[in-house]
């Protein structure tokens, strides 16, 4: 079973240091794929960027079956040319894609829900998330679908499919369709409302066909690394669906006697 989210010191915002990180994890019978932040033309000038050479310079050394090298890619429309060069350059074993900004707007922000219904901002977000899907390649797992709840304002922060099913429907389709696979994103899984939620948009990505789910802890400090593994070992089960990591951009299952 592998971690496939988790940040090191190459990321603006952790201090993880690689060789804690694969301490923890082997303590914890865990494998570990690093996914380093890279979200282009952030509004903060050479924040959460990293420079792809040193990092498989200094992490080339590591690299083992058991400690594999990824990153996790912000979308946004405008980068799409130095997405396609990062992907195209390097040897990434796994590349996650994430929204953490929308049309310009860094919605960890509250400027973005400045004036906007939940129904509004939510709708704009999940929007660029069909877009993503639709319209590029360079991602092997869609990260955190329901990022969007950790911030936002209101008052119900719950992601329902109920309130979009019909442009949450065309997101699933899209990602099972060209087999790409969603992530859960451990953080916040505790939360049984927030599980609940998502198991409901998960099986509904089963029903159309997806097949897919990577398991990671999104870890910027060591003692948060395979944080809640067990709830979504459960939750995959639960949706009938399969837990994989990537090598080499490939999925592989994990093995079952793991699970
Ligand atoms: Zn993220
Ligand atoms: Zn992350």
């Amino acid at each position: 079973m592998y971690d496939c989210h988790v940040h090191t010191n190459f990321s603006t915002d952790a201090t993880m240091d690689i060789e804690d990180a694969i301490r923890v994890s082997r303590k914890l019978g865990l494998g570990l794929i690093i996914t380093d932040h890279m979200d282009y033309k952030h509004h903060i000038p050479n924040e959460f960027i990293f420079d792809p050479d040193e990092y498989f310079k200094e992490y080339e050394i590591y690299r083992s079956d058991e400690l594999l090298l990824g990153v996790e890619i912000g979308f946004r429309d405008d980068s799409l040319d130095e997405i396609r060069k990062l992907k195209d350059n390097y040897p990434f074993d796994f590349i996650i894609g994430a929204i953490h900004v929308v049309n310009g707007m860094d919605i960890y922000y509250k400027d973005y829900y400045e004036g906007k219904s939940k129904e509004q901002a939510y709708e704009e977000y999940l929007k660029n998330m069909l877009l993503l899907v639709k319209h590029h390649d360079f991602y092997d797992s869609l990260a955190h679908m329901d990022y969007i709840t950790r911030y936002s304002v209101y008052e119900d922060k719950g992601l329902y499919y109920a309130e979009f099913p019909d442009l949450i429907d065309e997101i699933l389709r899209e990602l099972s369709g060209a087999d790409k696979a969603i992530e859960i994103n451990t953080r916040w899984i505790h939360d049984r409302d927030t599980a609940n939620n998502f198991i409901e948009i998960l099986k509904r990505f089963k029903e159309l066909g997806g097949k897919y789910i990577t398991i990671g802890s999104d870890a910027h400090r060591p003692e948060d690394i395979g944080v809640n593994f067990k709830r979504a070992r459960e939750i995959v089960h639960i949706c009938n669906l399969k837990s994989v990591y990537y090598k080499g951009r490939r999925p592989c299952y994990v093995k079952q006697s793991l699970v």
